[in-house]
């Protein structure tokens, strides 16, 4: 039988870990969270809206200041890689510092945008969201040390320029061409909010989550994303091209401006088949998550698990960009009791979400890691995503 994931108390140990690790103990501790996208998946790079939030899984570091400019990083969950030591005079990607390429990121970009490092530091790093499933400890970790930095370093810089480096550190220093939603969520999360993002704009709203007698069960299919950064350069050039298409006789700058109506007047010019489904997907899904959050606010969570479900639908048949484990997570959470199921994440492997009744929980998660050792072969996982506060000073 499978139980749900209890994660770790990181943050009772954090400090003597970190002695452990330095011979001293550490001056301040912080934590940042992990994401979850409720809907609204694939169109952060069409201009449209996404919907995601933080949760209480994540990741936590303890740290002191040094007075040199040297940095040495230990991680608990890359206890492999030991203690890495960089020079605040060499914050350049290189591929043998391994997991801290991310806080160096953090930190070369920071320097570049004026806020410049005149002292090193020790830090221990302990996370509980797992890594490459879709829930961005990438994103977790980067938005741990802007936090560091702002804090130990009194920078005074807006949450949202942080969120900004974020993404800078993926796309140019990681090498991840994805759009600004994982760092927003995690940076701006507020905790039993969802946030509707404009991504065309960056406008944004706190919308609250009242699950009453629900709550949001996460499942990890245990695969790691593996085509995961070719197919989504794949669907953001395929996307690319319809808009190209369409532009040649509607004046619009992203497919997020479309509306369904619309885009339906106007398919005839993609002509291409493939093309049209994922150009179809963007300008649905965009609608659906508008859709989904009026529901919200109307305190109509069935609507909003069946736009849920038609966004997995869309994802799977339109934009393919599921693959089987997620398909029979969604698929066996549908048959079981959730009253929506969907992937979440950039999808090829990652995790699922359900919304499930609490006291159905237990027999929900049985059912569906039957199916799915059954299709698959091998069990999943399963966590309750509390919604929680973005990155924080413990
Ligand atoms: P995802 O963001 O979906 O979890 P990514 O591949 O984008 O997957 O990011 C995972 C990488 O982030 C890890 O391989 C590691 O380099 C870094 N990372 C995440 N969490 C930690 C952690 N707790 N300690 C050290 N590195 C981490
Ligand atoms: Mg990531």
């Amino acid at each position: 039988m499978v139980e749900i994931y209890q994660p770790e108390a990181i943050e009772t140990t954090l400090a003597t870990d970190f002695t452990k690790v330095f011979g001293q103990a550490p001056t301040a501790t912080y934590f940042a969270p992990g994401r979850i996208n409720l809907i609204g998946e694939h169109t952060d790079y069409n201009g449209g809206r996404v919907f995601p939030c933080a949760i209480s899984l994540g990741t936590y570091a303890a740290v002191k200041m040094r007075e040199d400019r040297v940095i040495r990083f230990y991680s608990a969950n890359f206890p492999d890689k030991g203690l890495i030591e960089v020079s605040l005079d060499a914050l350049d990607y290189a591929p043998e510092d391994s997991w801290t390429n991310y806080p160096k990121g953090m930190m070369h970009f920071f320097d570049l945008h004026g806020y410049a490092l005149d002292r090193g530091f020790d830090v221990f790093v302990n996370g509980n969201l797992p890594n490459g499933s879709g829930l961005s400890s990438s994103a977790s970790i980067e938005m741990l040390f802007g936090k560091i930095l702002v804090d130990l370093f009194n920078f005074t810089i807006e949450p949202i320029e942080v969120v900004k480096i974020g993404q800078e550190v993926e796309n140019k220093f990681i090498g991840v061409n994805s759009g600004i939603m994982d760092q927003f969520a995690v940076g701006m999360g507020q905790v039993d909010h969802a946030i509707l993002l404009d991504t065309n704009t960056l406008d944004y709203q706190l919308v609250p989550i009242e699950l009453g007698d629900y709550k949001i069960v996460i499942m990890n299919t245990n695969k790691r994303r593996e085509l995961a950064d070719s197919k989504y350069n794949e669907r953001r050039s395929e996307c690319e091209k319809a808009l190209a298409l369409l532009q040649k006789a509607i004046d619009i700058k992203t497919l997020g401006d479309l509306d369904k109506d619309t885009f339906d007047e106007y398919t005839a010019l993609i002509q291409d088949d493939v093309l049209i489904r994922r150009a179809r997907h963007a300008v649905f899904e965009n609608q659906r998550t508008v859709q989904a959050t009026e529901a919200l606010n109307n305190g109509n969570l069935a609507e909003f698990g069946r736009l849920m479900n038609a966004s997995h639908v869309s994802l799977e048949y339109d934009y393919e960009v599921t693959g089987q484990e997620l398909d029979t997570l969604a698929h066996s959470a549908w048959q079981h009791g959730a009253i929506g199921a969907r992937m979440t994440g950039a999808g090829f492997g990652g995790c699922a979400i359900a919304i499930v009744p609490t006291a159905a929980i237990p027999d929900f998660v049985t059912a569906v890691n039957a199916d799915y050792q059954q299709a698959i072969g091998y069990d999943a996982a399963f966590y309750i995503a509390e919604i929680a506060d973005g990155p924080k000073k413990l």
